[in-house]
């Protein structure tokens, strides 16, 4: 079936953009709207205003995801086709993070919906709640929605013994013990996609306007701590001490010589370390610190953490707590190919990649056909102010995912789960 080409309104989508980067924006430039915070509210209301006027039904599921529906006129599956991405921020994060997907998605209804455009599905709009990791281990609303979400997660502390997702849940008027209520058959999906920002710089030093992603890569985080001897720093001679950072040193330059030496692409790091008493003039007692992996080969990832687990057990007084895994995941193939094909139809060039990023997709992945538009930022820099697209670049993402749908939909709308 041929369709007449139709296009986004790039200027509304960067008008939107702007709009929404001033709610939670801070002082230097940056944005902060950490889930379920006023910010994070405000711009959601923000966002269901957008999704009424695109006259769109709007509805907030037990895991406050906000979804905007376009009815299909006439359903032929009885099957969603789902679009969107997160607008909850990093603190001082940056404007495209998250927004371009949830607004690039709402664009999309808006014109295929001013086009009078019959899908074979009901297609929704989708912000996904807490994708950063606001509380804990991020994708939350996805992760609800596909049932993937254990109940007891939402009860720990974030960050720094702040309230718990299930707190902050209740205190913006949501009910944590219903959270399950927003899991969904995976039969009732048609496919999900998401256009996001690439944040790393392959399309931008490959001069490609659009990322068609194949895969993205899992994540393994472990607390480890190492007990020592607190003692006085003067007093207790060299050869007497039990330092615990002295213990731990080490593995500090073995972990990433084991990533480097298992797969190039393997990233493995140590990024909040902890010393107890942590005075100028006392032995450290305890050395705690995070070890997290990443890769998109689940063998390697457990690899590495065997090599962790035996490093440990060798050691005295070492214990290894785990703080969550996400496993990596492969993106649907006959969805890159319509992707690729759209971007090429547009006159786009398109380049195959994988995400070192995390994302709602990964949620998804392993139950219904998923695809992501990756866009390039510049300089491959996000999760900070200075986080920046080109407006061309906002467009085209949208565009490859509006023609996307349009070709899915000339398909009859039906995907094989490959
Ligand atoms: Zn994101």
């Amino acid at each position: 079936m041929t369709q007449k080409k139709i296009s986004i309104n790039a200027d509304r989508l960067w008008t939107d953009l702007m709009a929404l980067a001033a709610i939670g924006a801070d002082a230097n430039g940056g944005v902060t709207r950490i889930a379920l915070s006023d910010a994070d509210q405000d711009a959601h209301e923000f966002l269901m205003a957008r999704m009424r006027d695109a006259g769109l039904r709007v509805d907030v599921d037990d895991a406050f995801n906000v979804i905007g529906t376009l009815p299909a006129k006439k359903p032929e599956s009885g099957q969603k086709a789902l679009i969107g991405s997160h607008l909850d921020t990093v603190p001082n994060g940056g404007k495209f993070d998250g927004a371009l997907g949830v607004l690039c998605a709402l664009e999309c209804a808006r014109t295929i919906r001013e086009n009078n455009i019959e899908l074979p599905w009901d297609l929704e709009v989708i912000s996904f709640c807490d994708e950063e990791g606001g509380h804990h281990a991020g994708t939350v609303g996805s992760r609800a929605m596909t049932g993937a979400l254990d109940p007891e997660e939402i009860l720990r502390p974030g960050p720094d013994g702040r309230p718990s997702f299930a707190e902050n849940l209740e205190r913006a008027g949501g009910d944590p013990t219903r959270i399950h209520n927003a899991a969904r058959p995976a039969s009732d999906i048609a496919f999900f996609l998401e256009v996001h920002i690439e944040q790393g710089r392959n399309l931008e030093s490959q001069r490609a306007d659009i990322g068609v992603v194949t895969a993205i890569a899992g994540i393994q985080r472990t607390e480890v701590i190492v007990a020592g001897e607190a003692a006085h720093a003067g007093t207790t001679p060299m050869k007497l001490r039990k330092d615990a950072l002295v213990a731990a040193a080490p593995l500090f330059t073995l972990l990433p010589k084991w990533a480097s030496s298992r797969n190039s692409e393997m990233t493995a790091t140590i990024g909040r370390l902890q010393l107890s008493p942590g005075a100028v003039n006392v032995v450290p007692g305890e050395c705690r610190f995070t070890v997290e992996l990443r890769s998109r080969n689940a063998g390697d990832m457990q690899a590495l953490q065997n090599l962790l687990d035996r490093h440990a057990a060798r050691q005295s007084n070492w214990r290894l707590q785990p703080l969550y895994r996400k496993d990596p995941v492969r993106l649907s193939t006959p969805l890159q190919d319509r992707v690729t094909l759209a971007a090429l139809r547009e006159g786009l060039a398109a380049r195959n990649l994988p995400s070192g990023a995390g994302h709602d997709a990964a949620s998804f992945a392993p139950h219904v056909p998923t695809g992501m538009i990756f866009v390039p930022c510049r300089g491959g820099v996000s999760h900070h102010p200075d986080e920046a697209i080109e407006q061309r670049h906002a467009a085209a993402g949208c565009q490859v995912l509006l023609r996307t749908l349009m070709i899915l939909s000339g398909e009859g709308g039906r995907l094989d789960p490959a």
